[in-house]
This record gives C-alpha cells, structure tokens and sequence, in this order.
C-alpha cells in the first residue's frame, strides 16, 4: 500500500490552508526547492556553459519524458518535454493533420480547454485550403466520427465538470474510421494511471504543473507513438528537433524519433524543479491513487451534498466517468469561491459558475476534506459569500 502520509510530508504546504487546487498549481514538494537551488548555485552559477554536458541539462527533456512516461502508460524513449501545452497541442495537430493529407476535418468537443480549440483553429487558419475544426457536445463525440475526419482531439477529462472520456473506445471508433487521435492529459497525468500504448493512441501532450508539480510555466511533455515516431514530421522545426542541431546545417533533417519534437532550448530551472516532484512518485502505486482520490471525491460530494443543497453537482458520480476533480454549480460561484479561499480553502472557480476542487492523495487526506465541507457549509449556511469583498474578480481566476 502507498504511504500518502509519507507522500504528504513531501510537500510544503502553508500553515492553514487546505490546497484542492492542485489540479490548476500543485504545490511545492520540498526537494524542488533545494533542488532548483542546486542547479541555480552549483550548475549554473560554477558550470556556466559547460552546465549543458558536466550538468547533463540537455539530456533532461528526454530523461524525465522516461519518467513521465512510466506514469501514461507510454513506452520509454517516446516523451519528450519542452514548451508549453498549447505549443505541443499544436505540434501534434500539425503533425497529424500532415499524415492524413486527403482529409480536412479535426474533430474535438465543446469542453475542450479553449486553448486547444484556439491552437487548431489557428492551425487551420494558417492552412488555409479548407481544414476546419468542428467541436460538437462531449457526448457526441463518438457519433460525430466519419470518414471525413483528420484528427480526434480531446482532452480526456473535462477541465469545468471533470467528466472522462472512454480513452479506449474513442481511439478505437476513430481508427476505424480511418482517424489518428491525440489526447491530452491536462488533468489526467498524475490523477490516474494512462495506458496510451494499451489503447493504441496516435498522440498525446500534457503539462507538468498541475498534477505533476513542477511549478508556475514548467514545461509540457508530448507524446508520439513509437510507429509514428520516425514518419510524424515536425512543423515546428527548431535547431534542437534536428538530426544534428550542433552541425548547424542550412538544411533541417528531422532527428530520431521523438526527439524531432524539441523546437529550441529547454527551460532548465523548471526541468530541475521536474525531476526533484517526479521523486514522489517513486513510492506511489497508481491504483493506490486512484482508489484513495474516489474515496475522497466520493466523502466530498456526500458531505457538500448533506448541507448545502444550492449546489448542483456538475461532476459524474460513476468513478470510471469522472478524473480526479469535483465541479459544483452555483450562480453565485466566484464569491462562494472566494469566500471559500478566505477561509484557507483554496480551489478555483471556472466561468461561468463552477466551484471546481481536486482531489489528489498525495497531499490532501480524509481530515482535509472534512474541513473542507465544514468550510463550505458555513459559507452557504449563513450566506457568508454575500460580501462586495467577495465580488472583485482579479486578473487570474
Ligand atoms: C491547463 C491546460 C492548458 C494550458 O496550456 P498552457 O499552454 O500550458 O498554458 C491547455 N490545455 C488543457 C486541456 C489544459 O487543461
């Protein structure tokens, strides 16, 4: 059995606060922050430029996709990090499109993260020569998949209501139909375990700073099945993609496999923070993850249920149909949120009226969500949200 108590010890969590927003930020494990010390003082303070081979710095986007690889269910030496997810979504939507070139259609659904949606519409603008994008309900994605479609993208779990695809089935429906499919794992990398091989999927991006921990603007990882890892080719065809990025050839040749997914330098410090969060997982058994983050969703949503009947619950019940978040639904949701906040609960609010929570057990436990609910349940008994401090929304929600 994972020790999630020893997990929790891992990270430094402020005095007073119960973090369910590590779905949006997770929070600092403490060897980042020496480790991110360590690379700032003894590498590139005493290495200087010799950092990228004394330091192994440019290894590092290959050597943690291995280790993140271990989490998806991905085989090793197919992940790569660099970039930020919209840049990989991008990357593997031009890549995909460029392997089905007689057709024109990219298929995703209207609870996409409106990034991915505004990449591939883009995409298609740049592209001109009739590629659309067609977004229909999460529920009819399946039916909505012909012989016209280029690319399936989706976003396994609904950023809003926490809702999960069926991974297998709709990989499965889109290559029958002759479709390549890329997923993305915002939610899903580090909230449960991924088997990207076992469902045959084309593509897959994610990031690393929500369930993964690597902090503000850590890097995002992609995905490219090993089949098509040395056909897919690379729209963004930066130095470091090349097969020899230090001959400085006039001409770009694509490198080997998924390195031919880089684009240009890799962001160290953030890689250096990665590879310390990525040492929790060492202990961690995913099955173990998954059945402690239900049973904590499953005690959050019959205690918020129990005293605060306003709230609509917007997240499936069904454990195989929800990820690793709790969305409730309220008029009045960015007040009760920051409500919520001011009394040391933090969670986000995603417009237009979710109170979004996640639940993740290497952090949060049992004590955690029952003051959570008691928190909650003050705030909507005595409408303590109904204060002009509660209503001024800032520049980030
Ligand atoms: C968080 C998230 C993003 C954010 O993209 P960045 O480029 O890292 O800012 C994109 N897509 C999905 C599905 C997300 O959940």
């Amino acid at each position: 059995m994972t020790d999630f108590a020893a997990t929790k010890a891992m990270f430094d969590l402020p005095q007073g606060i119960t973090y369910l927003d590590g779905n949006s930020l997770g929070p600092l494990p403490r060897k980042a922050a020496a480790r991110v010390a360590q690379a700032v003082s003894a590498e590139w303070g005493q290495m200087l430029i010799g950092g990228w081979n004394r330091a192994g710095w440019m290894d590092l986007p290959r050597r943690l996709g291995d280790r993140i690889a271990a989490l998806i269910g991905a085989q090793a030496g197919h992940v790569v990090l660099g970039d930020t997810l919209s840049i990989k979504v991008y990357q593997a939507l031009a890549s995909a499109l460029d392997m089905r070139p007689t057709r024109r259609v990219i298929l995703s659904d209207t609870g996409n993260f409106p990034s991915d949606l505004y990449m591939a519409a883009g995409l298609c603008r740049t592209l001109g020569d009739g590629y659309v994008l067609n977004t229909v309900a999460p529920e009819d994605v399946a039916g909505a998949i012909d012989d016209r479609v280029a690319v399936l993208m989706l976003t396994e779990v609904d950023y809003r209501t926490g809702r999960r695809h069926d991974m297998a089935a709709l990989t499965r429906a889109a290559h029958d139909a002759g479709a390549l499919v890329i997923w993305d794992l915002a939610h899903s990398a580090g909230a449960f375990a991924v088997d990207l091989a076992g469902c045959g999927a084309d593509f897959a991006v994610g990031c690393t700073y929500k369930y993964l921990n690597s902090g503000p603007g850590g890097p995002a990882f992609i995905y490219v099945a090993p089949r098509h890892a040395d056909v897919a080719r690379p729209a963004l065809s930066g130095w470091l993609g090349h097969e020899a990025p230090f001959a400085f050839d006039l001409d770009y040749r694509a490198g080997a496999g998924i390195d031919r997914m880089r684009v240009g330098t890799p962001p160290v410090l953030q890689l250096a923070a990665l590879e310390a969060a990525l040492d929790v997982w060492d202990g961690v058994d995913l099955h173990d993850l998954r059945s402690a983050s239900q049973a904590l969703m499953d005690q959050y949503i019959a205690g918020v249920e129990a005293v605060c009947p306003d709230l609509i619950l917007a997240t499936p019940r069904a454990h195989d149909a929800r990820g690793s978040q709790v969305s409730f639904r309220h008029p009045q949701a960015y007040a009760i949120m920051q409500a919520m906040i001011a009394r040391g609960v933090v969670g986000d609010f995603r417009a237009p009226d979710v109170i979004r929570c996640g639940f993740t057990p290497l952090f949060i436990d049992a004590g955690d969500v029952a003051r959570a609910v008691a928190v909650i349940g003050d705030i909507m008994q005595n409408r303590l949200w109904d204060n002009p401090a509660y209503h001024t929304r800032a520049k980030v929600t």
